[in-house]
Parts: C-alpha cells; structure tokens; sequence
C-alpha cells in the first residue's frame, strides 16, 4: 500500500489567453481517504482534476498518481486513476454497456477482466443497458459517466461537482457508491464541491483552493473547528465588573456596552452560553449572533497566507 494516492508538486496552469488558473499548487492525497477538494466557481478546481485526469495540460510543475509520475509513466499514471468529469460530454449514440465497453477498450482492459454488467448494476443502469445516450435522464448520464470511469479499475476515483444539479435521491445513490468503493475496495476518492455539508458528511481530509492556490489542507474534523466558530454578541442591561466565564467559551468586551461570547457549535450549544450569562446574573437587554460562513474562513485564510 502506498502512502500517497497523489502528490503534487508546483503545479502551474495558464490558458491560452493568459488565464492563470493554478498559481503553484502543492497537495498530498492520503491513500485510501476520501478527500474533499473545496473552493467557489472559479477557484481552480476542474483545472486540477482535469491536470490529473490527463484531459488538460499543465504549464510547470509535477503530478505523481499511486506513485507514477505523469510526465515519466503517463501510460501508467493513467490507468491509475479514473474521472467523473463535471461535464456531461456522452457519445449520444452510443449505449451505457457500449460506452463502458468503448471506454474499457480504450484503456486496454481485456475482455475476460471487463466488468460491464456488475457496473451497470452498480449504477442502476441495468435496464437502460441498451437505451441510446440522447435517450438518457441528466441524472442517468451522470451516473453512466460514474460506471465509465470505473471501467480500468483504478486505484483513484475523481469526482468534479458530481451532486451540483442533481436530485436528493442521485445524491444519495452516488455517495453510496462512494462509500462502497472507499470501504470495501480501499479506493481513494477525491471529489470537488462547493457544498461544504458534503464535504463535512463524506472527506476524511479538505483541501480549500481560492483563486488558484491553496488556502488549507487538514482533517475535515479541524477546518470545521475553523468553520463552526459562532459568536454571540449581547448588550448587557449592565456590565459586570467579572466577566463571566465558562469551558468552551471566549468572554470579550466590545465597544458600545457588548460582550462578544465567541464559542464552536459542534462543542458548545447555544443554550450552554446563556446558561454561562445567567448564572453571572446578567440580564440581557438585546442579543444576536455573528458566524463564520465559508467566504470568511476563504477570506482569513488568504488574509494568513
Ligand atoms: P472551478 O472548477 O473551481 O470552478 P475552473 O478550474 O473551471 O474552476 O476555472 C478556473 C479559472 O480558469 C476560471 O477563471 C476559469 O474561467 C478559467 N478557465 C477554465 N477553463 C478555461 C479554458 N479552457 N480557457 C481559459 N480559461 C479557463
Ligand atoms: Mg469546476
């Protein structure tokens, strides 16, 4: 087993035109983790998955996939890995078992180690089998672009955006999928999004790019430490002369007679907070309450950096 599914070292992209849309980025993927790669429209994202994926070319920089350079084994770094694309570009004259088979053969698998059937099973294609691709559902076309990138058996599964669009029930179809494959196959998956419950609920590890570059990569569990960060801001009918105190909770004066109580949801409710004031004998005369969203950990982030 290896310790890194993907490494990636100073990776560069500019466009035709002059677009920069990776600025020298450099990131580890576990193997066998689910990793989350997060960041708004425009941050990079597909341009790195499609760097990886072979489909775009990069300017500067170096990408190992399960150990084989791009550059030094492109034949072999390929096969390593398989791509759900965010487009949904289907041959629209072709079958699912056609374009699996094509797509097998593309990749040299031979016959006796094709595995069409137990895809379309997988995906909930089987009776669509035979349908021609213009006939198919937007949601059954995602889903037939998930069986084609599994035709290789690769050790590295790439999602880009797959739930952006899609109904609550293909969501829950493809993250099962996802957690099967992670489980019982030990492949590492790596998946884009820009919905941070999605990365919160699947990735072991979340990367965050903003504008080209890397603004984070850790454990799910200690961006969301970062992410959750609430504060509660009350005005006091009178200030205390102590301010109150209490685990888990940050105590500050602010200008304008306030007290900012700064604390982490997934530790701390709400309830402990006003909990904390009463017991101090503080009666609150007005309350609200300010939160971390995603723009402003991106923001601090790139303020850090
Ligand atoms: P994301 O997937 O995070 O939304 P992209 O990787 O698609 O971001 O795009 C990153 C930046 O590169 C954007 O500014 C986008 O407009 C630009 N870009 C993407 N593809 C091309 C292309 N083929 N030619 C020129 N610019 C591009
Ligand atoms: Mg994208």
């Amino acid at each position: 087993m290896r310790d890194d599914a993907i490494r990636i070292e100073g990776l560069r992209k500019v466009y035709d035109g002059g677009k920069e849309a990776l600025k020298g980025v450099d990131l580890t993927v576990p193997a066998g983790s689910v990793f989350g790669l997060l960041g708004p429209n425009g941050a990079g994202k597909s341009t790195l998955i499609n760097i990886l994926a072979g489909l775009v070319v990069k300017t500067e920089g170096r990408v190992t996939i399960w150990g084989w350079d791009q550059d030094v084994n492109p034949r072999q770094s390929r096969a390593s890995i398989g791509v759900m694309p965010q487009e949904l570009n289907l041959d629209p004259f072709f079958t699912p078992r056609g374009a699996l088979e094509v797509q097998a053969g593309l990749y040299g698998v031979p016959k006796s180690q094709r595995r069409s059937e137990e895809i379309l099973r997988m995906v909930g294609l089987e009776d669509k089998a035979e349908a021609y691709a213009r006939t198919l559902s937007g949601g059954m076309r995602r889903r037939l672009l998930l069986g084609k990138a599994l035709v290789h058996h690769p050790r590295v599964l790439v999602l880009d955006e797959p739930t952006a669009g899609v109904d609550i029930e293909l969501r829950q179809m493809l993250w099962d999928n996802v957690r099967k494959l992670n489980r019982e196959r030990g492949m590492t998956i790596i998946l884009t999004t820009h919905y941070l419950e999605e990365a919160e609920e699947m990735c072991d590890e979340i990367a965050i790019i903003n504008h080209g570059a890397l603004v984070a990569q850790d454990s799910t569990a200690n961006l969301l430490g970062q992410l959750d960060a609430k504060t509660m801001v009350i005005e006091p009918e009178e200030m205390p002369d102590t301010l109150p105190q209490a685990d888990g909770i940050t105590v500050e004066r602010r200008d304008g007679g306030q007290l900012a109580l700064s604390y982490h949801a997934h530790k701390t409710r709400a309830e402990d907070v006003l909990a904390m004031v009463r017991e101090a004998g503080i009666l609150i005369r007005d309350v609200r309450t300010e939160q971390a969203d995603l723009q402003d950990v991106f923001l601090s982030l790139t303020r850090s950096a």
